[in-house]
């Protein structure tokens, strides 16, 4: 059994991976941490010893957290998104895995566009999530963006759109333009249970990946 621990265990991702974390055969939900439920990190990791933390917070407080846990040789696990990741670069003592995006088609979408952005001429990107969304652009869509730029730097990084609002859950579109054409990918998440698998996974896998630091879960696939 893995011993897993959930930061922002009361926010809207927190509580679904505490779900799932309890449906899961192979682990264990030893602590849920939040302001709102009064456990803090410190204390959860001196008293619940878990072997993974998975952190669905707020920025400012994700680094936080990642660089506590490291520190306490837990391997940690983040969705959280909006933080730069020079932050939490030259840490030791656990691996530490992020993931701007645990579905699976989002990670498609961000391979396909990138494969896309060597054959067409210039691209776009829209971002849209509930309007509860801390940050903006989401980190999906700069990661997107990046990945297109490394797969075609002769062109400019693709522009990023966001919509904010109620009724949305989190959405991507990538619109690719060439002489009388268009090629559009797009993902929809329309519920939180679509990053559970991602999240279920990393946290199996986080404890045999090479590197101290991991982006994307796409070197888990
Ligand atoms: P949310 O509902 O606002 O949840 C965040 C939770 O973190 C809140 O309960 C908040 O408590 C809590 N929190 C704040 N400070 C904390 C601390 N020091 N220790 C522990 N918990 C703390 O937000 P959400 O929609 O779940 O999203 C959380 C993050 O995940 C965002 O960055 C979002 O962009 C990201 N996300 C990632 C993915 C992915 O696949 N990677 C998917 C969806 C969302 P208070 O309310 O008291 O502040």
């Amino acid at each position: 059994m893995i011993r897993v621990a959930v930061s922002g265990a009361a926010g809207r991702m927190g509580q679904t991976v505490c779900g799932a974390v309890e449906g899961a055969d192979d682990m264990e939900l030893v602590a849920r941490i939040d302001p709102v439920l009064g456990l803090g990190l410190d204390e959860a990791l001196r008293t619940y010893g878990p072997e993974v933390l998975v952190d669905f917070t707020i920025p400012s407080t994700a680094v936080a957290n990642i660089k506590a846990a490291v520190a306490a040789g837990v391997h940690t696990v983040v969705g959280t998104t909006g933080f730069q990741l020079d932050e939490i670069r030259g840490l030791s003592g656990a691996n530490v895995l992020v993931a701007p995006n645990f579905a699976i088609g989002a990670v498609l979408l961000m391979e396909f566009a990138a494969r896309a952005a060597k054959y067409m001429k210039s691209a776009e990107i829209i971002e849209l999530h509930h309007q509860t969304k801390v940050d903006k652009p989401s980190g999906t869509a700069k990661r997107t963006a990046l990945l297109m730029h490394q797969a075609a730097p002769d062109k400019p990084e693709p522009h990023i759109h966001s919509v904010r609002l109620p009724g949305l859950v989190a959405h991507e579109e990538v619109i690719l333009g060439d002489v009388g054409q268009t090629l559009t990918i797009r993902h929809d998440s329309l519920d939180r249970e679509s990053f559970m698998p991602g999240v279920l996974l990393a946290i199996r896998k986080i404890a045999t990946l090479r590197e101290p630091l991991t982006i994307g879960l796409e070197h888990l696939l």
